[in-house]
Protein backbone atom coordinates (compact mmCIF):
# COMPACT_ATOMS: atom_id res chain seq x y z
CA UNK A 1 0.00 0.00 0.00
CA UNK A 2 1.12 3.19 -0.96
CA UNK A 3 1.59 6.11 1.94
CA UNK A 4 -1.07 8.95 2.19
CA UNK A 5 -0.60 11.40 4.41
CA UNK A 6 -3.25 14.29 6.18
CA UNK A 7 -2.06 17.27 5.91
CA UNK A 8 -4.64 18.86 7.84
CA UNK A 9 -6.68 17.35 10.91
CA UNK A 10 -7.65 19.24 14.24
CA UNK A 11 -6.88 16.21 16.40
CA UNK A 12 -6.86 18.41 19.74
CA UNK A 13 -10.94 19.21 18.68
CA UNK A 14 -13.17 17.86 21.30
CA UNK A 15 -14.96 15.55 19.22
CA UNK A 16 -11.26 13.23 19.13
CA UNK A 17 -10.78 13.62 23.01
CA UNK A 18 -11.71 9.77 24.07
CA UNK A 19 -9.85 8.30 21.51
CA UNK A 20 -7.65 9.46 19.69
CA UNK A 21 -5.29 6.27 20.38
CA UNK A 22 -7.59 4.68 18.08
CA UNK A 23 -7.77 7.18 15.53
CA UNK A 24 -4.60 7.42 14.99
CA UNK A 25 -3.97 3.35 14.72
CA UNK A 26 -6.98 3.48 12.18
CA UNK A 27 -5.11 5.97 9.99
CA UNK A 28 -1.99 3.70 10.26
CA UNK A 29 -3.89 0.87 9.07
CA UNK A 30 -5.65 2.58 6.01
CA UNK A 31 -2.09 3.61 5.03
CA UNK A 32 -1.96 7.22 6.54
CA UNK A 33 1.30 7.24 7.47
CA UNK A 34 1.68 10.93 8.75
CA UNK A 35 -0.45 13.96 9.69
CA UNK A 36 -0.17 17.09 10.34
CA UNK A 37 -2.82 18.68 13.32
CA UNK A 38 -3.19 22.53 12.38
CA UNK A 39 -3.63 25.03 15.11
CA UNK A 40 -6.33 27.68 14.77
CA UNK A 41 -5.58 29.66 18.47
CA UNK A 42 -1.98 30.24 19.39
CA UNK A 43 -3.70 30.59 23.18
CA UNK A 44 -4.28 26.74 22.58
CA UNK A 45 -0.70 25.80 21.04
CA UNK A 46 0.37 24.05 24.43
CA UNK A 47 -2.40 21.20 23.41
CA UNK A 48 -1.46 21.22 20.04
CA UNK A 49 2.01 20.43 20.32
CA UNK A 50 1.64 18.10 23.59
CA UNK A 51 -0.27 15.74 21.00
CA UNK A 52 2.59 16.15 18.33
CA UNK A 53 4.93 14.79 20.51
CA UNK A 54 2.85 11.90 22.16
CA UNK A 55 2.52 10.38 18.38
CA UNK A 56 5.68 9.50 16.69
CA UNK A 57 3.52 9.72 13.14
CA UNK A 58 1.96 13.42 14.17
CA UNK A 59 3.40 17.01 13.28
CA UNK A 60 1.43 20.07 13.55
CA UNK A 61 1.71 24.14 13.14
CA UNK A 62 1.24 26.83 15.19
CA UNK A 63 -1.05 29.82 14.06
CA UNK A 64 -4.54 31.46 14.15
CA UNK A 65 -7.32 30.42 12.25
CA UNK A 66 -9.21 33.35 10.48
CA UNK A 67 -12.76 33.06 12.97
CA UNK A 68 -10.25 33.55 15.93
CA UNK A 69 -8.33 36.64 14.12
CA UNK A 70 -10.41 39.18 16.41
CA UNK A 71 -8.95 37.58 19.53
CA UNK A 72 -5.30 37.13 18.65
CA UNK A 73 -4.38 40.14 16.79
CA UNK A 74 -1.48 40.80 19.34
CA UNK A 75 0.51 37.78 18.57
CA UNK A 76 3.44 39.14 16.93
CA UNK A 77 5.25 37.16 13.76
CA UNK A 78 8.59 37.12 16.95
CA UNK A 79 6.22 35.03 18.72
CA UNK A 80 5.43 32.57 15.81
CA UNK A 81 9.02 32.03 14.95
CA UNK A 82 9.85 31.13 18.58
CA UNK A 83 7.23 28.56 19.13
CA UNK A 84 7.81 27.12 15.55
CA UNK A 85 11.55 26.52 17.01
CA UNK A 86 9.67 23.10 17.97
CA UNK A 87 11.00 20.37 16.30
CA UNK A 88 7.74 19.18 15.58
CA UNK A 89 6.01 22.69 14.29
CA UNK A 90 6.68 21.91 10.66
CA UNK A 91 4.33 24.78 9.23
CA UNK A 92 2.96 28.22 9.99
CA UNK A 93 -1.39 28.33 10.22
CA UNK A 94 -3.95 28.08 9.30
CA UNK A 95 -4.70 31.68 9.19
CA UNK A 96 -6.48 33.34 6.04
CA UNK A 97 -9.70 34.89 5.33
CA UNK A 98 -13.00 33.74 6.11
CA UNK A 99 -15.74 36.06 4.49
CA UNK A 100 -18.33 33.56 4.57
CA UNK A 101 -18.84 33.31 8.38
CA UNK A 102 -17.40 36.63 9.31
CA UNK A 103 -16.63 35.37 12.34
CA UNK A 104 -13.58 38.27 12.95
CA UNK A 105 -13.58 41.70 11.20
CA UNK A 106 -11.73 41.39 7.82
CA UNK A 107 -9.26 44.23 8.90
CA UNK A 108 -8.18 41.94 11.75
CA UNK A 109 -8.57 38.99 9.44
CA UNK A 110 -5.94 40.61 7.43
CA UNK A 111 -3.85 42.02 9.72
CA UNK A 112 -3.50 38.51 11.37
CA UNK A 113 -3.08 36.94 7.54
CA UNK A 114 -0.18 39.11 6.64
CA UNK A 115 1.67 38.79 10.41
CA UNK A 116 1.70 35.02 9.92
CA UNK A 117 2.93 35.83 6.33
CA UNK A 118 5.88 37.22 7.65
CA UNK A 119 6.75 34.14 10.28
CA UNK A 120 6.22 31.91 7.00
CA UNK A 121 8.87 33.98 5.17
CA UNK A 122 11.38 34.06 8.19
CA UNK A 123 11.01 30.75 8.95
CA UNK A 124 10.52 29.22 5.38
CA UNK A 125 7.97 26.94 6.85
CA UNK A 126 5.07 26.24 4.80
CA UNK A 127 1.98 29.17 5.30
CA UNK A 128 -1.37 27.05 5.47
CA UNK A 129 -3.94 29.30 4.32
CA UNK A 130 -7.61 29.07 4.83
CA UNK A 131 -9.98 30.99 2.22
CA UNK A 132 -13.31 31.22 1.95
CA UNK A 133 -15.05 33.71 0.21
CA UNK A 134 -12.61 35.93 -0.42
CA UNK A 135 -10.85 35.34 -3.53
CA UNK A 136 -9.78 38.58 -4.69
CA UNK A 137 -8.65 40.15 -1.44
CA UNK A 138 -6.68 36.54 -1.35
CA UNK A 139 -4.97 37.21 -4.87
CA UNK A 140 -4.57 40.92 -3.71
CA UNK A 141 -2.45 39.87 -0.21
CA UNK A 142 -0.31 37.23 -1.86
CA UNK A 143 0.01 38.80 -4.80
CA UNK A 144 1.63 41.93 -2.88
CA UNK A 145 3.12 39.61 -0.41
CA UNK A 146 5.37 37.44 -2.61
CA UNK A 147 6.67 40.69 -3.80
CA UNK A 148 8.59 42.15 -0.64
CA UNK A 149 9.53 38.35 -0.40
CA UNK A 150 9.02 34.41 -1.32
CA UNK A 151 7.33 32.24 0.99
CA UNK A 152 5.95 28.72 1.51
CA UNK A 153 2.24 28.20 1.10
CA UNK A 154 -0.78 26.33 0.30
CA UNK A 155 -4.42 26.61 -0.42
CA UNK A 156 -5.98 24.70 2.13
CA UNK A 157 -9.54 22.74 1.72
CA UNK A 158 -9.20 24.19 -1.78
CA UNK A 159 -13.31 25.31 -2.57
CA UNK A 160 -12.42 28.62 -3.69
CA UNK A 161 -12.69 30.02 -7.87
CA UNK A 162 -10.39 29.12 -10.31
CA UNK A 163 -8.83 31.93 -11.03
CA UNK A 164 -7.71 31.64 -7.71
CA UNK A 165 -6.14 28.19 -7.87
CA UNK A 166 -4.26 29.61 -11.32
CA UNK A 167 -2.72 32.60 -9.52
CA UNK A 168 -2.11 30.24 -6.38
CA UNK A 169 0.07 28.06 -8.86
CA UNK A 170 1.86 31.00 -10.26
CA UNK A 171 3.22 32.30 -7.25
CA UNK A 172 4.11 28.98 -6.65
CA UNK A 173 1.48 27.46 -4.29
CA UNK A 174 0.32 24.36 -3.58
CA UNK A 175 -3.15 23.72 -3.75
CA UNK A 176 -4.94 20.76 -1.04
CA UNK A 177 -8.39 19.44 -1.11
CA UNK A 178 -10.29 17.54 1.48
CA UNK A 179 -13.31 15.63 1.63
CA UNK A 180 -15.91 18.72 -0.54
CA UNK A 181 -14.13 17.35 -3.53
CA UNK A 182 -15.93 13.98 -3.41
CA UNK A 183 -19.45 16.21 -2.80
CA UNK A 184 -21.88 15.28 -5.55
CA UNK A 185 -22.40 18.62 -6.07
CA UNK A 186 -18.67 19.18 -6.08
CA UNK A 187 -18.56 18.97 -9.97
CA UNK A 188 -16.98 22.12 -10.97
CA UNK A 189 -14.18 21.33 -8.15
CA UNK A 190 -13.49 18.20 -9.72
CA UNK A 191 -12.82 20.13 -13.01
CA UNK A 192 -10.38 22.87 -11.61
CA UNK A 193 -8.69 19.58 -10.25
CA UNK A 194 -8.10 17.86 -13.82
CA UNK A 195 -6.60 21.10 -14.92
CA UNK A 196 -3.93 21.50 -11.74
CA UNK A 197 -0.43 20.22 -12.63
CA UNK A 198 -0.17 16.77 -10.12
CA UNK A 199 3.04 18.03 -8.75
CA UNK A 200 1.23 20.66 -6.72
CA UNK A 201 -1.51 18.93 -5.51
CA UNK A 202 -2.02 17.71 -1.73
CA UNK A 203 -4.69 15.88 0.35
CA UNK A 204 -6.59 16.62 3.87
CA UNK A 205 -9.40 16.03 5.81
CA UNK A 206 -9.65 18.64 7.82
CA UNK A 207 -11.17 16.47 10.43
CA UNK A 208 -13.77 16.46 12.33
CA UNK A 209 -15.25 18.43 10.00
CA UNK A 210 -16.49 17.71 6.30
CA UNK A 211 -16.27 13.62 5.92
CA UNK A 212 -15.59 12.80 2.43
CA UNK A 213 -19.03 11.01 0.61
CA UNK A 214 -19.51 7.19 2.06
CA UNK A 215 -19.43 8.93 5.39
CA UNK A 216 -20.94 12.73 4.73
CA UNK A 217 -22.37 14.30 7.73
CA UNK A 218 -20.36 12.20 10.29
CA UNK A 219 -17.46 13.05 12.12
CA UNK A 220 -14.45 12.53 9.69
CA UNK A 221 -10.99 11.46 10.83
CA UNK A 222 -7.82 11.03 9.31
CA UNK A 223 -8.50 7.72 7.87
CA UNK A 224 -10.80 8.68 5.35
CA UNK A 225 -8.59 10.92 3.12
CA UNK A 226 -7.82 7.65 1.50
CA UNK A 227 -11.03 8.40 -0.01
CA UNK A 228 -10.60 11.86 -1.23
CA UNK A 229 -7.47 10.91 -2.73
CA UNK A 230 -9.18 8.21 -4.92
CA UNK A 231 -11.41 10.97 -6.07
CA UNK A 232 -8.35 13.60 -7.18
CA UNK A 233 -7.20 9.89 -8.74
CA UNK A 234 -10.25 9.59 -11.28
CA UNK A 235 -10.52 13.81 -11.95
CA UNK A 236 -6.77 13.76 -13.02
CA UNK A 237 -7.07 9.83 -14.66
CA UNK A 238 -4.32 8.18 -12.36
CA UNK A 239 -4.12 5.39 -10.56
CA UNK A 240 -4.92 5.90 -6.93
CA UNK A 241 -1.11 4.44 -6.45
CA UNK A 242 0.37 7.73 -8.35
CA UNK A 243 -1.98 9.68 -6.97
CA UNK A 244 -1.14 8.53 -3.43
CA UNK A 245 2.84 8.64 -4.82
CA UNK A 246 2.39 12.32 -6.06
CA UNK A 247 0.28 13.75 -2.90
CA UNK A 248 2.98 11.80 -0.70
CA UNK A 249 6.13 13.37 -2.24
CA UNK A 250 4.84 16.95 -2.72
CA UNK A 251 3.76 17.06 1.02
CA UNK A 252 7.47 16.34 1.99
CA UNK A 253 8.87 18.50 -0.80
CA UNK A 254 6.41 21.45 0.79
CA UNK A 255 6.32 20.26 4.56
CA UNK A 256 10.06 20.45 4.13
CA UNK A 257 11.13 20.32 7.82
CA UNK A 258 9.35 16.73 7.75
CA UNK A 259 12.30 13.63 8.37
CA UNK A 260 11.71 11.69 5.45
CA UNK A 261 10.18 8.53 5.82
CA UNK A 262 12.78 5.41 6.21
ZN1 LIG B 1 -9.44 26.00 7.34
ZN1 LIG C 1 -8.66 23.46 9.50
Amino acid sequence: MTMLVDSHCHLDFPDFAEERDQIIERAHEAGVKLMVTICTRVRRFQQIKEIAETYDSVYCSVGTHPHQAGEETDVTAEELIELAKHPKVVAIGEAGLDYFYDHAPREAQEKVLRTHINAARETQLPLVIHSRDADEDMMRILEEEMKIGRFPALLHCFSSGKELAMKGLELGLYVSFSGILTFKRSTELREIAAELPMDRLLVETDAPYLAPQPWRGKRNEPAYVAHTNKVLAEALGVSEKEMATATTANFLRLFSKVPQPA
